[in-house]
């Protein structure tokens, strides 16, 4: 490795010695790490400036093409050097629709390569697109708004993949696998049922988080008509929406457009729009735009070979300066330009600790309400020191970022590790302790010690994302339909219920996987059956929302919704302080083995109900517990759920096998 120690020592023109190696970067991004705001292509009517910052190039031209492929070359614009390795060039005229790449000789190599900072592409994201992003606005644009929002754990969050919702037949959508998909309201299934936006609406929740949409590597834009199907985390243009979500590839406005169209429908139905990111990884290595403009700077390195916490051949480098930089600048830039309203990481924990406060004290200055979570874990062995990584264990040093508890997701129903592992719900005994961890969001409560498998890393309750299923894995209906194989479907219904109560009644933020409140499967393609934990590649008929079954499934739909209801209706589930958890919310003591109970008092967070009691009973028989004094009216059951009482309850109260009550007491609106 060849750095240099001062910026004078570095002779830029003959700079393509320069490498970079894993964490020794410091030295680099003092001498060459650029803050300005204007890399890319800036355009106006009159003119565009271009800036890329390439310290180590010794040359680098602009490309200015016709469309976004082919040979249809219009010029080569030479690019000059200035401070911290930023190279520039300005063309005159109206360049919108103009698309362009850069070509970046670093060594003896000179590599085409698309800006970065490119925020519109042809198809396939193989050329930038100079593009004025006010034409790109749907009419009414400017007026959207967020739908009201304001702790993260007033959120429910709803996770889809664009194509899923509308692949099957029986969604009724017209534009299938489309961003406009989620723009179609009206739309029903043969039985008169709603789907799409509308389904979404009527379940009540208050955000989507739509897997990768921005442009992946794996579908071929350019076959719209071939089956392909992708989860899209294989990233190719961070700054750029997915081709084949839009109706036209080829121009770059199209599906910008089209996905603002997505984002304001979706506003407008009150329901906020999450991104999933991907910037712990990029496709591969030598595609990557990372590398074609500044090789081995955005990778890290451990004795000369890339590091692979993300599981996928490369990390980044987040603790490396300019891509630090990136990944703020990017997701402000979809934050302000998309209106998008919040951001899953993915293998947030590949990211350091101060990216993601970086990430957190932008969107801030964007509006609070934005939320920022993520996976608080790698995929494999990390460059830089575990004290350093975004990691669930570290996320006290990350205020107001949440990460995924893996902690109630395999507490609830089993390991996702093992097939047949079963969880409180389906029949695991001692779980009591896991279940009472999940129900404070992994905050300290003096009525949960730390102990075996149970040690709180959430500071505030918005810190733990709850759940028990999401795209990866099985599905929570198919993971019943394994590790309860034989138990019969009533029974595995029970399970489903109780679960989805579980979720749903903690503090914390909820999530759910799309369709699990219609028992979703994924039933593999492949020849020998059973079902797809793994449907990154698999085709629509394994991954869409089966649309024709939601008649079969309306109880349990039912069941989600009142869930969603009561919880939304009563703040004392949505705390928004670990002290005000440790106030208000008591654990009963003295009950049986797998039943967990406790009662949450004071009108806690300025709930209409003084006081509510949940109960939970893993065990196949009924169990009496014991009440707090007075009469309780009965909002949940293993039959129903609902902000109205179907019945009251005094001294002590019977919860059937396999189920969940929820009691409220001193609530006017009841
Ligand atoms: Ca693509």
């Amino acid at each position: 490795m060849i750095l240099p120690a001062r910026e004078e020592e570095l002779d830029l023109t003959k700079a393509h010695d320069i490498s970079m190696n894993g964490h020794g970067c410091d030295q680099f991004d003092d001498a060459y790490a650029y803050d300005g705001d204007d890399l890319g292509a800036v355009y106006t009517e009159e003119k565009t400036g271009f800036k890329v910052w390439a310290p180590a190039a010794s040359e680098v031209s602009l490309n200015l093409y016709e469309q976004g492929d082919g040979d249809d070359l219009i010029e080569t614009i030479p690019m000059k050097m200035g401070d911290k390795g930023v190279w520039s060039c300005e063309k005159q005229g109206d360049l919108n629709g103009v698309y362009y790449t850069y070509s970046v000789k670093n060594g003896d190599r000179t590599n085409e390569t698309v800006d970065l900072y490119a925020r519109a592409t042809g198809v396939n994201g193989n050329r930038g697109m100079i593009v004025d992003l006010r034409a790109t606005d749907p009419e009414g644009f400017e007026n959207d708004t967020r739908p009201a929002f304001v702790n993260p754990t007033d959120a429910v969050i709803y996770e889809l993949h664009i194509r899923d919702l509308s692949a099957d037949p029986s969604s009724g959508i017209r534009s299938t696998g489309k961003f406009l998909g989620l723009t179609e309201t009206g739309t029903t299934n043969a039985d008169g049922l709603a789907t799409g936006i509308d389904h979404i609406r009527d379940l009540g929740v208050t955000h989507v988080q739509i897997l990768p949409c921005f442009d992946y590597a794996t579908v071929d834009e350019t076959r719209p008509g071939t089956p392909q199907y992708n989860w899209g985390y294989d990233p190719k243009n961070y700054n750029v929406p997915e081709g084949s979500y839009s109706t036209d590839p080829y121009h770059g406005e199209v599906r910008i457009n089209e996905m603002k169209r997505m984002v304001q429908a979706l506003h407008r139905n009150g329901i906020r729009v999450n991104m999933d990111v991907v910037y712990n990884h990029t496709y591969n290595i030598q595609d990557s735009y990372f590398q074609k403009t500044v090789p081995d700077y955005y990778y890290r390195k451990v004795g000369g070979s890339y590091s692979n916490a993300s599981a996928c051949g490369n990390e980044t480098a987040s603790d490396h300066a300019m891509m630090r930089k990136y990944i703020v600048d990017s997701v402000v830039y979809w934050a302000t330009e998309y209106h998008i309203d919040g951001f899953r990481f993915d293998l947030m924990a590949v990211h350091d600790i101060g990216t993601m406060n970086a990430v957190r004290a932008a969107l801030d200055r964007i509006d609070p309400s934005i939320m920022v979570y993520g996976e608080g874990w790698t995929g494999g062995d990390c460059a830089i020191p575990s004290s350093q990584q975004a990691l669930k264990a570290n996320m006290a040093q990350i205020d107001r970022v949440g990460a995924f508890s893996d902690d109630i997701r395999d507490a609830v129903k089993g390991s996702v590790f093992e097939a047949q592992d079963k969880g409180f719900i389906s029949g695991k005994d001692g779980m009591e302790e896991r279940i009472r961890f999940g129900i404070v969001a992994a905050t300290p409560h003096p009525q949960v010690p730390t102990g075996d498998g149970v040690r709180s890393w959430a500071a505030q309750p918005g810190q733990s994302i709850n759940y028990v299923s999401c795209h990866d894995n099985l599905t929570f209906w198919d993971k019943l339909a394994i590790s309860n194989a034989d138990d019969s479907e009533e029974t595995r219904i029970r399970m489903n219920r109780l679960g989805s109560a579980i979720i749903l009644t903690s503090q914390g933020v909820p999530f759910l996987q799309a369709g699990e409140e219609m028992l979703r499967s994924k039933p593999s393609a492949a020849a020998e059956g059973g079902f797809d934990e793994n449907s990154y590649i698999s085709p629509d008929s394994t991954n869409s929302i089966k649309w024709s079954e939601k008649a079969k499934v309306m109880d349990t739909y039912e069941y989600y919704r009142g869930l969603i209801a009561f919880r939304r209706a009563h703040g004392a589930l949505r705390m928004a302080e670990t002290a005000d958890i440790q106030r208000n919310l008591t654990f009963m003591s003295g009950l049986d083995a797998n039943v967990v109970g406790y009662t949450i008092a004071n009108s806690a967070n300025g709930g209409t109900a003084e006081k509510i009691t949940v109960i939970f009973n893993g065990n196949a028989d009924v169990v009496d517990v014991p009440l707090p004094a007075g009469t309780w009216e009965i909002c949940v059951n293993d039959r129903t759920a609902g902000t109205v009482s179907v019945g009251t309850a005094e001294t002590t109260v019977s919860v059937a096998g396999i189920s969940a009550m929820v009691l409220v007491q001193g609530d006017d609106t009841i």
